[in-house]
């Protein structure tokens, strides 16, 4: 698996760091097993990240800057989402956490899909009346043998949901990057309508 540097697409502009508020939380829910613990760790180890700390919590918190079309922006990505121990995240908590939420399911795992599902009808409850962007993630694309959900049963899911979808492959590194920077992307068009 070929690993693209990480701001590849604007490495020629300019960065900018006029507009303020680019610091947003990000937080992975889904089933266990599907791979947010994975997802996370590639974007913990992003190569040529400008900022990073990742030590956060055992690593279950990981704050990046990354350039996103040539405006810096700082992401905490928040993996506590099957943090069950005694004192540590509740996922009432993660549900008033995000600006933002990657909700992730396997292709390989129909079970996981329906879970997306409930997750989704769970934040709007949680969220009410916010409009909080949102990406429907179907990791595991790699194991093509063992789809049980296909592409466009999760392009479908997306439209109810009212969001975006991608398929994800954490272990090819595939569509990752685009998945973060699409995130990004979400928060800026949500940001920007405001101020408009
Ligand atoms: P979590 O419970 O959602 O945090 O899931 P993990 O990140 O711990 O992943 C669960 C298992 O799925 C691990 O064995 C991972 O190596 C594997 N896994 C995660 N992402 C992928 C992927 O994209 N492709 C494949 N083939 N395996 C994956
Ligand atoms: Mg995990």
């Amino acid at each position: 698996p070929c690993r693209e540097s990480w701001s590849s697409a604007s490495s020629d502009s300019v960065v900018s760091t006029e507009s303020g508020s680019s610091l947003y939380n990000v937080v992975l829910i889904g089933g266990n097993g599907v791979g947010k613990s994975a997802l996370a760790s590639i974007f913990a180890g992003a190569e040529d990240s400008m900022d990073s700390d990742c030590e956060l919590y055992g690593g279950q918190i990981c704050e990046q800057t990354i350039v996103v079309d040539g405006e810096i922006a700082t992401i905490t990505l928040l993996d506590t989402w099957d943090c069950q121990e005694q004192g540590s995240w509740s996922q009432e908590q993660c549900m008033q956490a995000g600006d933002a939420y990657l909700i992730v399911y396997s292709i390989t795992d129909r079970d996981s899909f329906e879970k997306a599902s409930e997750l989704r009808i769970q934040l709007r409850r949680a969220r009410q009346s916010e409009d909080i962007p949102i990406i429907l993630v179907g990791n595991k694309c790699d194991l093509v043998r063992c789809r049980e959900v296909s592409v466009s049963e999760g392009r479908a899911c997306a439209v109810v949901f009212d969001c975006k979808f991608i398929e994800t492959s954490a272990v090819m590194q595939h569509n990752v990057q685009e998945m973060f920077e699409g995130i990004v992307r979400q928060l800026r068009l949500r940001r920007d309508s405001k101020e408009a």
